[in-house]
């Protein structure tokens, strides 16, 4: 490291700020200076200026699967320069598999938000949340609701613990969504997010302003936003209490999503034995949680709950897994626990412990030969992993209240499930819970009165065990954030965090508007039919509500005999004429596939041509019978095209859902479907 720190910068208006020194960030491990930060005021006028007039209009130049590409792009970027972050990350104290998290986690969220773009939103900037909702008895009125960019700017504001993951987990759905943000990590760790933010300026993959980064203070920024702008928060329940009151937030109504201290249980369900499975993975998980990133996880276990006959099984075991653990600096061999982000960490995680070991029992703690390994440690912010046993939970509010932000938790007995139930909802709502049981009727029971209180749950059993992604996860895939003292938000969970900074509108009117409008045809809408087949035109060729009524059949018994011998299925009410004269249809009918097959050998155009393959059907449903005799028609248009953009190692290509409707010769809709396909471009 060079004698001067380097003075960290922030990104403001696509130029970075910051050349006067303020105040110095030190390392985690060693107390060393690593970086200061600048004194040079911020203009949040400009920022916001820039971020609505030169950014915004740039992202929504993009569409969505445009900004998933980008994605895609930049987490590749971001991986191959990996290791100069785990370089600079090793400052905050944490070990490599800590920092593994923050950073890799950070990547492969850009990763699965990438696809998670790919797969569920299509090539334009209208998202239809359909179906679509008749609202008349003729069907030319009709209601839906379309999701659109709000057109505003999303500011995050971050906690220390995870400066990367907790600043991508924000930024991934926010950029796919086209708003532009402006991020504020925790001043403590943002020498990281400064490095990552430095590799995503360089790379060039996003529009100037997609991300502009505040080293320091957030000044009047909150103060100045707007009716479209969106504020999402981690940290501290105090701060996010002030922030979310900000007189502004409130008379422009700007959504603010919150996430804050979190007093998660994990609960060792009654039908658990020692020397069971379940016994080991409890344990195990309740170490784990209490050391990884030195328990300074918004997720981590604060308060484990378990049966009183086992509770001293359970001190013991987890006191002889702590005790192995070996602390300090995670440079060197065989540390497993690294240290707090920051002496100001170390002192209020001590004074909590203080707080909270008032009255209980310290099970493990610095008494028992506490010696973090490494040069220069004594200036580091490390701290003891610090079991406490509470032995009567109902009567200590204190362990349910007050979070020590480190290697920090609480045992406490109970006699019944209810009991633990209760012990668990006095967390006044959790970010994640464990259950962890070897039998599905408690997991269900438990599940669903703890549910209330939480926004996730982790069930561990044997089974799951040795593919669960742990209790402390949170996934791109599944929601994060919980009711109550966690803040009460929403993040990640798939599209539902995408779907936070769009703007949801209900649309009413004809199927042919509601066509233009969500970009997919709508029954009843006004449809084009030409001479092409649409099976002979490529992708670009394509439009939404190109249409194909076919010729007609008529269902035979041989086709129903001849059916059933291909397929092996003699189902009675196919071939039993006695058993189906007594069914509500009161005769033999068609099997729903041959109606299936029968639509498909009217639809198509059988010789090679642009279309690729059929990957599958959507929604569908056999509304009506079709009898021995009955004649069959099939529509079929174009209801919606996704332009995924060109794949290396496939020809180019498109997606094309069409609209089936398979008609009898009465006019009654019989079969009803989307047929996927993929439909090749255009030769270059
Ligand atoms: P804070 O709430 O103090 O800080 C969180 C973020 O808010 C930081 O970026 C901080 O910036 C910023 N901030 C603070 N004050 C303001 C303000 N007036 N206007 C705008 N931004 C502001 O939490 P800490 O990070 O200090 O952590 C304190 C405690 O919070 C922990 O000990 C723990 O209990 C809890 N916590 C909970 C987490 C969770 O995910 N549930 C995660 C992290 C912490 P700056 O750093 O510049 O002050």
């Amino acid at each position: 490291m060079s004698a001067t720190p380097p003075i960290l910068q922030s990104l403001i208006a696509n130029r970075w700020i910051g050349s006067q020194a303020a105040r110095a960030l030190h390392s985690a491990v060693n107390g060393r200076p690593v970086a200061l930060t600048h004194a040079d005021e911020i203009d949040f006028a400009e920022s916001l200026s820039y971020a609505r007039g030169q950014a915004l209009p740039a992202l929504l130049a993009l569409d969505f699967q445009q900004r998933a590409a980008r994605l895609k792009a930049l987490a590749t970027y971001l991986l191959e320069r990996k290791e100069g972050l785990y370089a600079i990350s090793a400052h905050t104290g944490g070990t490599r598999s800590d920092n593994w998290i923050d950073i890799e986690g950070g990547i492969g969220t850009l990763f699965a938000y990438a696809s998670i773009g790919r797969r569920e939103l299509p090539s334009s900037n209208v998202m239809h949340e359909g179906p679509a909702i008749p609202l008349s008895k003729e069907g030319q009125f009709i209601g839906s609701h379309i999701l659109v960019p709000k057109r505003g700017v999303a500011v995050h504001i971050n906690a220390f613990n995870f400066p990367m993951w907790g600043m991508l987990e924000k930024f991934a759905p926010s950029f796919l969504a086209g708003m532009p943000c402006i991020v504020k990590p925790a001043t403590a760790t943002s020498f990281v997010a400064e490095a990552c933010v430095r590799l995503i300026h360089e790379s060039g993959l996003l529009p100037a302003g997609s991300l502009q980064l505040i080293v320091g203070g957030s000044g009047d920024l909150l103060d100045r936003l707007e009716e479209t702008d969106v504020v999402t928060f981690t940290g501290s329940a105090d701060t996010a209490a002030m922030l979310r009151v900000n007189k502004n937030l409130i008379a422009r109504s700007i959504p603010f999503n919150g996430e804050a201290d979190s007093l998660n249980c994990a609960i060792l369900a009654p039908d658990v034995e020692v020397g069971d499975p379940e016994f080991e993975l409890f344990v195990k998980e309740v170490a784990r949680e209490m050391t990884a990133k030195t328990g300074q996880k918004c997720t981590a276990i604060r308060r484990a709950i378990v049966p009183a006959r086992h509770i001293d099984a359970v001190a013991e075991a987890l006191r002889a897994r702590l005790a192995k653990i070996k602390v300090g600096d995670p440079a060197v061999d065989g540390v497993r626990m690294g240290a707090l982000a920051s002496k100001a960490q170390q002192a209020d995680v001590a004074e909590r412990v203080a707080l909270l070991s008032a009255g209980n029992e310290i099970v493990f703690g610095a008494k028992d030969g506490f010696a973090p390994v490494g040069e220069g440690v004594g200036e580091g912010a490390f701290f003891a992993p610090t079991l406490l046993l509470c032995r009567d939970a109902f009567a200590n509010e204190q362990v349910h209240n007050l979070e020590a932000f480190g290697p920090v938790s609480t045992l406490m007995p109970y006699q019944e499930l209810d009991e633990a139930l209760s012990l668990a909802a006095k967390g006044r709502g959790s970010l994640v819970g464990s259950v962890v049981t070897k039998t599905p009727a408690i997991a269900a029971q438990a599940v669903y009165h703890a549910a209330a209180f939480h926004g996730r749950l982790l069930v561990l059993d044997r089974d799951a065990a040795k593919e669960s992604t742990g209790h402390g996860s949170p996934l791109p895939q599944l929601k994060h954030g919980g009711p109550g003292r966690a803040g009460g938000g929403e993040e990640l969970g798939g599209i539902r965090s995408v779907k936070h900074y769009l703007q949801r509108c209900a649309v009413q009117g004809s199927p042919t508007m509601l066509s233009a409008i969500t970009g997919e045809y709508q029954r009843g809408g006004r449809v084009q039919e030409d001479a092409v087949h649409p099976f002979r035109k490529y992708f670009e060729e394509i439009q939404v509500g190109d249409s194909l009524l076919t010729h007609r059949r008529t269902v035979s018994e041989a086709d129903i005999v001849n059916f059933g011998g291909v397929s092996g299925d003699y189902f009675y009410m196919h071939f039993d004429e006695v058993a189906a004269k007594d069914t509500q249809f009161g005769q033999r009918i068609a099997h729903g596939y041959f109606v299936l097959s029968a639509a498909a050998g009217l639809f198509v155009s059988p010789a090679p041509g642009p279309v690729l393959a059929n990957y599958g059907l959507d929604t569908l449903r056999f509304v009506n019978p079709v009898a021995i005799g009955d004649t069959i028609q099939a529509r079929l248009t174009c209801k919606r095209r996704i332009d995924r953009g060109n794949r290396p190692d496939q020809p180019p290509q498109g997606v094309v859902a069409w609209d089936v409707q398979v008609m009898n010769q009465r006019g009654e809709l019989v079969a009803s479907y989307d047929i996927l396909t993929l439909v090749a471009k255009k030769p270059a």
